[in-house]
């Protein structure tokens, strides 16, 4: 999940709280590359530096983007809670799991809890909703 939707998300429960995130995983560190990019900027400021039309071409062949790959954090597993309703949210797989009671599987979430438990604060995990461990 990137981290950008927590921005969007609110809890289906109550409609109005935003979600916070308790992360567990996160895939930010080894998806960023090193970029080379700041010796072709020098060179283009250097009259007696290669044809300028030729750097663009070679920026260009790099389709993602410096800035964005700086910002992009991906959570791979982490929990989303509720501090209105106590409710939690499992992020599996990048993906949250963001439903209402009556259509949530409560042993796969159970078995979610007790995966992390080391990682949720011992209150917290006795006091979530809808079910806790
Ligand atoms: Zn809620």
């Amino acid at each position: 999940m990137n981290k950008k939707l927590l921005e969007i998300l609110v809890c289906p429960f109550d409609k109005v709280t935003s979600l916070e995130l308790l992360e567990f995983q996160s895939a930010s560190d080894s998806k960023i590359p090193i970029s080379g990019d700041e010796k072709a900027v020098s060179n283009a400021s250097d009259p007696t530096g290669p044809d300028p039309s030729t750097l663009t071409k070679r920026q260009n062949d790099n389709p993602i983007q410096k800035e964005t790959l700086q910002q992009i954090e991906i959570v791979e597993e982490g929990l989303l809670l509720c501090k209105t309703c106590q409710r939690f949210y499992p992020i599996v797989d990048e993906i949250p799991i963001i439903l209402p009671d009556e259509l949530r599987d409560k042993k796969k979430d159970i078995e979610f809890l007790n995966k992390w438990k080391e990682r949720i604060p011992v209150d917290l995990l006795t006091n979530l909703k809808p079910w806790s461990t």
